[in-house]
């Protein structure tokens, strides 16, 4: 299969955009998404950034990135302490809170990145890692999980549109506060 956006063989398959991408669109994609969270979050070339604990993969792709375009990197006090997992750890936090009907505040820059993206693009950057994040603690954590891997397989790109749509329900909730 060939890059949608190029000639060249495609590395990934994106279901939330329907398009499969080449290793050198893949990182484009991912790095200008990455940005935008970023962005969202304030954070600019000016801002005093740190990231938490980069045994992680999800945290140091994180670390990766904002070394890689020359962000401000501090271990000061008043340095914005950014932490990263996953869409699936996000969508099982989402769905965690409204069972239990507690609040929940999604702080993961990396929530809208399947974790096969992330493994693929720290894999392509050589970028080294102990661990991977591991959101499940306990039986109804696994079982969240799972619901979420059959959604998926059955309708691919389901996670992304699950995340957007838990996004506006807690936009709407805060507006209305
Ligand atoms: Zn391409």
């Amino acid at each position: 299969m060939n890059c949608s956006r190029c000639a060249r063989k495609a590395v990934i398959y994106l279901p939330y955009m329907s398009q499969h991408l080449c290793k050198e669109h893949f990182i484009k994609v991912y790095e200008k998404r990455l940005k935008l969270e970023l962005t969202k979050r304030g954070i600019n070339k000016k801002t005093k950034v740190n990231v938490k604990e980069d045994s992680f993969l999800e945290n140091a792709i994180v670390k990766h990135y904002l070394k890689k375009y020359y962000y401000k990197m501090s271990n000061e006090e008043n340095s914005i302490l950014l932490d990263a997992s996953n869409i699936e750890c996000s969508l099982k936090d989402y769905l965690k809170a409204f069972i239990t009907g507690q609040a929940y505040e999604n702080k993961n820059v990396l929530s809208r990145f399947y974790a096969r993206e992330n493994e693929l693009y720290a894999e392509l950057e050589g970028i080294t890692y102990k661990r991977k994040k591991n959101c499940v603690n306990t039986e109804m954590e696994g079982y969240i999980m799972q619901m979420l891997e059959d959604i998926e397989k059955n309708q691919p790109g389901a996670k992304f549109k699950l995340l957007s749509s838990f996004e506006k329900i807690r936009a709407a909730n805060y507006s209305s506060s």
